[in-house]
């Protein structure tokens, strides 16, 4: 039995003030959650919430990790940097990177890999455009995708990588993939992480759905055989909807 996984992507909100009142009101509403959870607040907001955590069992993760160890490359943040604010988890490849910031499958493999390597866990995004569905190529995209993203992981690495499905018309969009068409797509996940390692491998794999779920459409998502938990935007920035899904989970 795979464990539920539910994880908050804050994106670019809560400043340092509105992270500590946010993470208070998260560890009275989360407590004896059957579900593993994670918060990733943004990167100013981390040092802040590994404090407030401490004696919690909800993990912290952030949203993105520079490739590069050190040195002259202004803006970034390295993995070191990370993990001495007390992150376990870093996610990789989220689509507003993917379109915003042109990372390509190849950046987020490095990325990924600079994450493992290092010991921490990674949260790893895949997801088609509302384009590339209508045009009825998405077992193609995410094909392309997981085998880019994951090309020369290890099988021991897999066990400490999540694939979060997150299609890129259902994000922010308030408009879910159904339940069906999210189970397509993580059966697809399983069926080509066998493939490129084993059923062993597959089976142990965490998988996560993304975009727009709520408390009201948590339940039937998270219902499915091969969806083991959320990655949530929207819905992550108050401990009230946000506990709802962990409860849902
Ligand atoms: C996300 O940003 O990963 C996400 C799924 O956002 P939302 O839940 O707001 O669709």
């Amino acid at each position: 039995m795979r464990k539920k996984v539910i994880a908050g992507n804050w994106k670019m909100n809560k400043d340092v003030f509105e992270t500590a009142e946010l993470i208070e009101s998260l560890k009275k509403s989360v407590v004896n959650a059957k579900a593993d959870v994670i918060v990733c607040p943004p990167f100013t907001s981390l040092v802040v919430a590994q404090q407030l955590l401490k004696g919690s069992s909800i993990k912290l993760g952030a949203q993105d990790v520079s490739v590069h160890d050190d040195g002259a490359y202004t803006g970034e943040v390295s993995l070191k940097m990370l993990k001495s604010a007390g992150c376990e988890y870093v996610i990789v490849g989220h689509s507003e990177r993917r379109q915003y910031f042109h990372e390509s499958n190849e950046l987020i493999n490095q990325k990924a890999k600079k994450v493992l390597a290092g010991g921490l866990k990674s949260i790893i995004c895949v997801g088609e455009t509302l384009d590339e569905r209508e045009k009825q190529i998405t077992d193609k995209v995410i094909t392309a995708q997981i085998k880019g993203v994951l090309a020369g992981l290890t099988p021991a690495e897999l066990d400490n990588v999540i694939v979060a499905y997150e299609p890129v018309w259902a994000i922010g969009t308030g408009k879910n993939a159904t339940p069906q068409q999210a189970e397509e797509v993580h059966q697809l996940i399983r069926k080509l992480v066998a493939q490129l390692y084993s059923w062993n491998v597959a089976e142990k794999l965490i998988t996560q759905y993304g975009g727009s779920v709520k408390a009201d459409n948590a339940k039937e998502l998270l219902g499915q055989a091969d969806i083991d938990g959320a990655l949530v935007g929207g819905a992550c920035l108050k401990a009230d909807s946000f506990s709802a899904i962990i409860a849902a989970a």
